[in-house]
């Protein structure tokens, strides 16, 4: 581990020897010649000569054999933030290649063109340096690349500046740097980076952490010893030979994340103790090969095989999978993968420039690094002012976990985790964004705000006009990326105020309609909102200021006593006194009980001992029988105070007959735990109208189901019907 290069520069000269052509060296060295020039006798905190850390820098790249111009920035990078020499002079002396990327790793800095210029504040510089660095990143990755070796570097000797400092930097290291370097799949700085800003912002953890690993790892190298040998003298008996088999401790800084997930603080540290090895073979073939032949030797742990060979993550990174046990009885993770991707799994995107006799860059990852410059440039193209984009607003859509799907051409699209069609099709283009209607995934009709997954292709088919103000309600779904709803909301801010009038006022129509609710008067609604006449309510819900579901919150809550109600939950007390409402006990008498005591969040059964009186267990509770009766068992679940009154409403689905229909509604009124007491199904000549009556908790769960049943696939309306209204005559059965 380097952290130093004497000032001749020397140690760098030598390097670059071995794999640089003369012509490049010398642009290297006269790079060196005039940063050592400018920055002169400026010391860093740590006593050094200042240029030892651009020299470090390029050090470091050249250990990855990064091209001479990637070097010569690195030594130049901190030249025009520091010295007297702007941008344009490094681009006479030394090209505009070197200059756009020195460029790149600059500090913002306002260029004062008039005398409104207002200063800014340092958030904003450091949001707009971080802008810059990205954007420039996404035309040349190198930039990117250098800048994380700045700050390993800054990391590795952060120890001369003041603690306040180290905090900051440790933080932003943690938000903005340790992601980019995962996904450009430098895993091994991402480490380092990670272990080294924990260590800053909380020292104990970090001790504690690393003290139980070193623990574990003696405990694991024993297993290893055993099991190593097992392995290679089964793949070697089928005719395969394994390159290497070594094994990969947790890095510190997930442990610490996980533990944090699991609510554990202090020292207290829930280590996977579970042993890692990793199996590295000549090829892909033989990949899945030794697979096959260990999962034959050991069992395998169902549900834990990966497949990141035919399906790479988001940060390049491949291999395959499983967990397995071992004859012994304890678990072992095995990853299986060739030699390139072992060195792939380090260095990520470094393996661009890196030559060890064999190419480790493919077109296919080219293609995925792409893929992520695209969905970068594109979360940044919103405009700057708008309080919901920005860096910050990139770093959530772009850093987060990903997805790659796939358009009708066969390109790939990089999505979060969890995005929908809508999504993708705002990735696609705001028109076919604000034009989309319906959706085919792998051919399949989709409603709209239905997550997608890992490597769907998708269709849109454009119908509309103008995007829909209920995309931006994120109860609903449609939208997961900050992009998107910067992109609908801009679409109605630019709304000229006649037609946002008119369009507000159609859309409350339309909204009371689906409630079943038509004879309020617009005035009094404008007054439980607080504006002062209808129009100015028609025309905040026309600029989707306020939105159509939020007012029609509003409005059921205050009309929410008059329709008809049923209470569903039953109050049970503890031995010590504790109250809890269990919900769907159909008001039998109930008592929790004393072996197992259940508490809130555990799984419930209730066993009837008689006809109206029922105990509550803890799900698995040894007081209940081994083989319960059925009909004596009852589901419950825990509720709260709100959710025991529950509303009952009638609701009219219209559609287009199909079957699965009323399994999706089924299974929408399951997610959000509502009842249905009564469900009743007609069909006429291809069109189906449902009749569904729920017991609905509050207001907004209505709104939501409502919206929720009218995006699925085929139904045309959705309405409440008022509590007076006569059931359906009875009809033909459909095919639902
Ligand atoms: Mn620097």
């Amino acid at each position: 581990m380097v952290h130093y290069i004497a000032e001749d520069g020397v140690e760098l000269f030598e390097l670059i020897h071995t794999y640089l052509p003369p012509e490049d060296r010398q642009l290297v060295v006269r790079a060196y010649d005039f940063a050592r020039q400018h920055h002169g006798d400026e010391r860093r905190m740590s006593g050094e000569l200042f240029i030892t850390h651009p020299l470090t820098i390029a050090y470091y790249l050249a250990e990855y054999q990064l091209d001479a111009p990637a070097l010569a920035a690195a030594l130049l990078h901190d030249v025009a933030e520091d010295t007297v020499v702007s941008v344009e002079e490094i681009r006479d002396l030394f090209g505009a290649e070197v200059a756009l990327l020195v460029d790149g790793l600059t500090k913002f800095k306002v260029v004062t063109t008039g005398a409104a210029q207002q200063p800014l504040g340092p958030e904003a510089v450091r949001d707009a340096t971080l802008r810059k660095l990205f954007w420039t990143m996404t035309g040349d990755v190198r930039v990117g690349v250098i800048k994380l070796f700045d700050r390993l570097h800054n990391m590795r000797t952060i120890d001369a500046t003041s603690l306040e400092s180290q905090r900051r930097k440790a933080e932003e290291t943690l938000a903005v740097y340790a992601p980019l370097a995962n996904r450009l799949g430098m895993w091994q700085l991402k480490n380092e980076l990670e272990a080294r800003s924990l260590r800053i912002l909380d020292l104990r953890a970090y001790e504690a952490i690393v003290a139980r690993q070193e623990q574990l790892k003696h405990q694991h190298q024993r297993l290893y010893a055993r099991i190593s040998p097992e392995i290679a003298a089964r793949l070697t008996a089928a005719g395969i030979q394994p390159v290497d088999i070594f094994l990969s401790p947790e890095n510190v800084h997930s442990i610490y994340r996980q533990s944090l997930q699991e609510g554990r603080q202090g020292s207290h540290f829930s280590l996977d103790d579970t042993p890692r090895l990793v199996v590295v073979l000549r090829d892909v073939s033989d990949c899945y090969l030794a697979l096959g032949h260990i999962h034959q030797l050991w069992r395998p742990v169902p549900g834990k095989f990966d497949d990141y060979i035919a399906n790479p993550r988001d940060n390049l990174y491949q291999s395959l999978h499983t967990t397995v046990v071992h004859s012994s009885g304890r678990r072992v993770k095995i990853r299986f993968r060739t030699v390139t991707m072992n060195i792939l799994s380090e260095v990520g995107v470094l393996a661009r420039w890196l030559r060890i006799g064999r190419p480790l860059w493919s077109e296919e990852l080219a293609q995925r690094v792409d893929a992520l410059f695209a969905n970068i440039e594109q979360s940044m193209e919103v405009e700057p002012a708008d309080q919901h984009s920005g860096v910050q607003a990139m770093m959530q859509d772009v850093f987060r976990d990903q997805i790659m799907v796939y358009t009708p051409a066969g390109d790939v699209k990089e999505l979060p985790k969890g995005a929908t069609p809508l999504d993708f099709a705002y990735a696609i283009h705001s028109e076919v964004g604000a034009q989309c209607r319906i959706a085919l995934v792998n051919d399949v009709p989709t409603p709209l705000n239905e997550p997608l997954r890992d490597g769907d292709h998708v269709r849109i088919i454009k119908k509309g006009l103008a995007p829909q103000r209920i995309w931006l309600d994120e109860d609903l779904g449609f939208l997961t990326t900050n992009t998107a709803r910067a992109k609908v909301r801009r679409w109605f801010r630019r709304m000229p105020a006649a037609d946002a009038v008119a369009e507000g006022q159609h859309l409350l129509a339309d909204e009371l309609r689906m409630l079943g609710l038509c004879d309020l008067s617009p005035g009094q609604m404008a007054g439980w909102l607080d504006f002062n006449s209808p129009t100015e309510l028609y025309h905040a819900l026309g600029r989707a200021e306020v939105l159509p579901t939020t007012l029609a919150t509003r409005v059921l809550t205050e009309t929410w006593e008059q329709g008809p109600h049923r209470n569903v939950g039953t109050v049970v007390e503890s031995e010590d006194g504790e109250r809890f409402i269990i919900i769907d006990a159909s008001q039998r008498t109930l008592r929790l009980c004393r072996k197992c005591r259940p508490r809130p969040n555990d799984e419930l059964i209730g066993f009837s001992r008689n006809k109206r009186q029922v105990t509550v267990h803890r799900q698995g509770c040894t007081v209940l029988p081994m083989d319960p009766l059925a009909e004596r068992s009852l589901k419950l679940r825990w509720g709260t105070d709100e959710q025991c009154e529950v509303r009952v409403v009638t609701v009219q689905v219209d559609g287009f007959d199909r079957s699965g229909l009323l399994y999706e509604i089924a299974e929408l009124m399951r997610n959000e735990r509502i009842n249905m007491p009564a469900v009743h199904a007609d069909t006429y000549e291809g069109t189906a109208t449902v009749r569904l009556e729920m017991e609905v908790a509050s207001p907004r769960q209505l709104v939501r189901v409502l919206h929720r049943i009218r995006a699925l696939v085929n139904v045309s309306d959705v309405t409440c019907m008022s509590p007076q209204q006569p059931s359906p005559p009875p009809g033909r059965n459909g095919a639902l």
